[in-house]
């Protein structure tokens, strides 16, 4: 991804304009309250080591929202992990529920960390497909058939990355049961828990309550997305205590602990306003509206209508391009950057991803542009 941003910054410094949709970056500033949290705290002189395994008032503020919210439980302290972001959570749990040679079961296409981090550690990772035609839901009976005895743990992410579906309760409660029947354990990436659309038909279900995260769930969450936090670097991961114990302990042989004063910005984001949050949210989704409908007017494309998260994943089979050449014809022709399907696993031919985190004015241009570049073809 960084490689394409590379080639698309490279052009740009040779005078060509280019309108951006590879990343996954808010455009928005984070909330001038979580700044100023932040602020307060390197004042206050909170710029020494403190507990591994995060501050206590963040913890708790991470607990009481997973009660408040829709997860509908409080865990207790010693199952909650404060890390630099959500991508360290993924590593620490593979590293530390998972053997080199034994398996994870993964969504293709998905988040690209669940291919790396197995293929860093030597394990499995075993794809089970999403297909267009249940709006890139990953299906039970599909995950049933991947598992094996060399399983570990099945990873969900909803709303999904690359794909920005959302997947219904039922599908979460079946995959959450044959983790249990295969004795497994289930990670939900839930980084884009925020950036649910009103009008998604399906609302948000996170497998957590079903076992208080006691058992064998994971919940992967971060500041990054929901806060515009990305650069921040800072997550709270949810796990039975046993796991938690030994990923504290990973995190405080690399890296001590996650800086004070980024910690009271997370405090700060959890129990501050949500407004901004929500008027993100509400941003994007006007933005959403505008990029599906305007790929769906460009010829030989096609959209599902992406639920959550802020992506867009269009069909570009009968462009008769594939990906990547979809990819290099529209950066060249019409300055629009964008990430090739199969950066996202192999079942991501024949779609290319667009990030909508930028303004509803080089939408609507990308889209003009791609459009004449495409009938001029
Ligand atoms: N999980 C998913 C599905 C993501 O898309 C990302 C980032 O793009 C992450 C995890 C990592 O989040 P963070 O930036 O907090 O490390």
């Amino acid at each position: 991804m960084f490689k394409i941003l590379a080639r698309a910054n490279d052009l740009e410094s040779q005078g060509k304009s280019i309108l951006h949709f590879e990343l996954g970056d808010p455009d928005f500033p984070t909330p001038g309250n979580i700044v100023e949290a932040a602020c307060k705290s390197l004042q206050d002189g909170e710029t020494h080591y403190v507990d591994s395994f995060g501050l206590l008032d963040l913890r708790k503020a991470a607990a009481e929202s997973m009660a408040k919210g829709v997860r509908g439980f409080s865990p207790d302290l010693n199952q909650v992990l404060v890390t630099p972001g959500g991508n360290s959570q993924l590593f620490y749990a593979m590293a530390c529920t998972t053997n080199p040679g034994e398996e994870v079961i993964v969504p293709d296409p998905g988040f690209v960390s669940y291919y790396s981090i197995a293929d860093f550690f030597g394990i499995n990772a075993v794809r089970v497909p999403l297909y267009e035609k249940n709006e890139f839901r990953l299906n039970p009976r599909d995950v049933e058939k991947a598992i094996t005895d060399k399983t570990r743990m099945i990873v969900i992410n909803s709303p999904s990355n690359p794909t920005g579906s959302i997947m219904k309760e039922e599908e979460i409660r079946g995959i959450y049961e044959l983790a249990k029947e295969h004795d497994l354990f289930l990670l939900s990436d839930e980084v884009y828990r925020r950036t649910v659309y009103r009008d998604a038909d399906t609302d948000f279900f996170s497998p957590s309550g079903l076992d208080k995260c006691k058992d064998r769930t994971i919940v992967v969450n971060a500041f990054s997305k929901s806060y515009a936090m990305t650069g921040w670097r800072i997550g709270t991961l949810t796990a039975p205590a046993d796991l938690t114990e030994k990923m504290n302990l990973l995190l405080e042989t690399n890296l001590s602990c996650v800086p004070p004063f980024i910690q009271r910005a997370g405090i700060e984001a959890l129990e501050g306003s949500q407004e901004p949050s929500n008027q993100m949210r509400e941003e994007l989704r006007r933005r959403r509206d505008t990029i599906v409908d305007g790929l769906n007017s460009l010829p030989n494309v096609s959209c599902v209508k992406p639920r959550g998260a802020f992506y867009a994943f269009p069909n570009i089979t009968e462009t008769e391009m594939s990906s990547r050449e979809f990819a290099d014809f529209m950066l060249a022709e019409a300055g629009v950057s964008l990430a090739p399907g199969p950066i996202f696993g192999r079942h991501g031919e024949g779609f290319v991803r667009f990030s909508y985190a930028t303004s509803i004015e080089n939408i609507k241009e990308g889209i003009q542009r791609m459009d004449l570049a495409l009938r001029k073809r």
